[in-house]
C-alpha cells in the first residue's frame, strides 16, 4: 500500500501513513479520543445540571416540605429558569395524564398557564 501524505486530527501536522491512519502515532489518537471523551463528559454534565436545576425549581415551588402537589403559574416555572425540554422520566397519573418527572418532583400541564407540581413519595 502507498504511504501518503495526511493530516493528523490530534495535532494537525502532516504525516505519512496508510490511507486508513488518522493520526501520526498513538499518543497523538489517545490525546484525541480523550477529548472526545471529555466532550462527551461535558454534556452529560450540563444535562445532569439542567436536571437538578429543573428539581430544585420544583420542589421550591411546593409551600411545604411535606407536600406533595401545588397549583402553579407556568410562567413562574419560566422565570426560575426552568428547562421543559429535560426531564429523566414521564409517568401517566390516573386519568392518564402525563407527569414530566425531574427525579422525584414532576409537573403535569393543566392549562397553557398552568400546571400541577408533584412530588412522588419516597421511602427514603
Ligand atoms: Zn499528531
Amino acid at each position: 500500500m502507498i504511504a501518503e501524505a495526511k493530516i493528523c486530527l490530534s495535532c494537525n501536522h502532516v504525516f505519512h501513513g496508510r490511507a486508513d491512519k488518522k493520526f501520526c502515532n498513538d499518543y497523538c489518537r489517545n490525546t484525541h479520543n480523550n477529548h472526545l471523551n471529555s466532550d462527551g463528559n461535558n454534556y452529560v454534565r450540563n444535562i445532569n445540571h439542567c436536571l437538578r436545576r429543573n428539581r430544585r425549581i420544583l420542589s421550591s415551588l411546593l409551600p411545604m416540605p411535606h407536600s406533595t402537589m401545588a397549583k402553579c403559574a407556568k410562567q413562574k416555572l419560566h422565570s426560575k429558569g426552568f428547562a421543559f425540554s429535560y426531564f429523566t422520566h414521564t409517568q401517566k397519573n390516573k386519568k392518564g395524564h402525563t407527569v414530566h418527572y425531574c427525579y422525584e418532583y414532576g409537573y403535569l400541564v393543566l392549562t397553557d398557564e398552568r400546571v400541577m407540581i408533584v412530588r412522588k413519595k419516597t421511602n427514603t
